[in-house]
């Protein structure tokens, strides 16, 4: 008989974890006022908030850390993560920041000018962030595609080439660089795929702009290049990154995600211009320009990550693992974006608290649900987290409201994916049951979620 599929690595050391009951839960979220990012690691049992800096190291990654040369100008700890990002990436020119908006930060402060225009397919939050608070404007030119959780194509994290082509005419004096995010987190993990880059690289070369990757899950993303793209099966991850980022002029990197390091993260680039004026801002902001904001230690446990997460076994366990707890919410029937992405399963909540109006947030109540159930925490990512329009000051009911479950790199096993698809199906059996949602009692003017306080209805 065929042999089952089975994780490329096996475990050397354990974190106890431990479970609760419903009562406790019920009285810890209350006191958390019904926002999940107000409770206390220990008060949850399987952790599904989010995929950045959770991931467990390898034994190579904790053996390095001992290795970590702490000095702080010229450590050689730097030079084996630049030389590592030079292989990988193909990029000359390395600096490190303490993890990803940081890197935009620095990057930022070089191209980015007030009434900038940056082009890209949904730019993360932290991203658009950092273009508009320097008064630029973030434009979305993602396919229309991606918005229809329940269609079914290879790249549903693509640039439209005609939206991007548009933008250009229209913009092309103020755009500094488009970006492009690798995979796709905000449309739920999509890919990129790679006719699509050169797609990309072939507009920006019309316009004479750049191209700045957004790389934080750039391992995954070249996983669904290599499994759905023709011409790639037989290419290694390794042949198709440096592909990749060969279309590319520079990227920026929170090595919390597929650089499987709790903190840390670099900007690259072929550009010594863009080196040069980036490096202004990495001494102020960050730090030396040999260790900007990371510990050498750090910086070598990301070393060892970035060419472990970059080989092909370990990638295939990890999106096996988000495939294996889509495939158990698809034998329930539960709405979830579609295909499923390399990190996380996105809940359409909204067709599964149907009874549940959208003032009385969906998704959230979702959440908190889910965490009753079970002490499963999941991340709201609709709209609470959308916050309200600047001008009117309304909430905006426009996007999508999800549910986002995220799998830690390397963290559970498949019987916690179980665990979660299992506590779901039961809050989804009784769906028709759960009438009333949440209101907000307080809440900060921007990034609400995180503090957000609420009352059960
Ligand atoms: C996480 C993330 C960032 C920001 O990185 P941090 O390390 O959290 O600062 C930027 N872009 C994308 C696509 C991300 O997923």
């Amino acid at each position: 008989m065929e042999l089952p599929f089975a994780e490329s690595w096996r475990i050397k050391m354990v974190e106890p974890i431990k479970k609760s009951t419903r009562e406790e839960r019920e009285k810890w979220m209350k006191e958390a006022d019904y926002n999940l990012f107000q409770l206390r690691s220990e008060q949850v049992y399987i952790d599904c908030l989010t995929d950045s800096g959770t991931g467990a190291m390898s034994d190579r990654q904790w053996a390095a850390v001992m290795m970590g040369d702490e000095s702080y100008a010229g450590s050689s700890s730097f030079f084996h993560l630049k030389e590592t990002i030079n292989k990988i990436t193909g990029f000359e020119y390395v600096i490190p920041t303490h993890q990803g908006r940081a890197a935009e930060n620095v990057l930022f402060s070089h191209l980015v000018k007030a009434g900038s225009v940056v082009p890209g397919n949904s730019h993360f939050d932290t991203t658009k962030g950092h273009i508009e608070s320097r008064k630029a404007t973030a434009l979305d030119c993602t396919i229309d595609e991606a918005k229809d959780t329940q269609l079914e194509i290879p790249f549903k994290g693509n640039v439209d080439p005609k939206k991007l082509e548009k933008a250009l005419a229209e913009h092309h004096e103020n755009v500094p660089f488009i970006i492009v995010t690798i995979t796709n987190n905000t449309a739920g993990g999509q890919p990129v795929s790679m006719q699509n880059l050169r797609e990309v690289r072939a507009i920006a070369d019309k316009y004479g702009k750049r191209v700045v990757l957004d790389s934080a899950r750039f391992a995954e993303n070249a996983y669904f290049i290599k499994t759905r793209e023709e011409g790639y099966a037989d290419k290694t991850i390794k042949e198709i990154a440096l592909e990749m980022f060969s279309l590319a002029d520079g990227m920026t990197m929170s090595a919390k995600k597929d650089g499987i390091v709790n903190m840390g993260g670099f900007i690259a680039t072929r550009h010594e211009d863009w080196y040069e004026g980036a490096k202004r801002f990495c001494i102020p902001f960050e730090g030396y320009l040999t260790y900007g904001g990371m510990n050498g230690r750090d910086m070598e446990a990301l070393a060892v990550g970035l060419d472990e997460n970059t080989e092909f076994d370990n990638l295939e366990t990890r999106i096996h693992q988000v495939e294996f707890l889509a495939g158990l919410l698809d034998e329930y029937g539960i709405p979830y974006q579609r295909p499923v992405g390399g990190h996380a399963i996105f809940v359409d909540a909204d067709k599964v608290l149907t009874k549940v109006p959208k003032e009385e947030f969906p998704a959230q109540t979702l959440a908190i649900e889910l965490y009753l159930e079970a002490g499963v925490r999941g991340c709201e990512i609709g709209y609470i987290l959308a916050d309200r329009d600047p001008v009117t000051r309304e909430n905006r009911f426009g996007g999508l409201d999800l549910l986002r479950l995220c799998v830690a790199r390397r963290v559970y096993t498949d019987n916690h994916m179980r665990v979660i698809a299992a506590a779901l199906k039961n809050v989804f059996d009784r769906r028709n049951e759960i009438t009333r949602g949440v209101e907000i009692v307080w809440e900060s003017e921007l990034m609400r979620h995180f503090t957000v306080k609420l009352r059960k209805l």
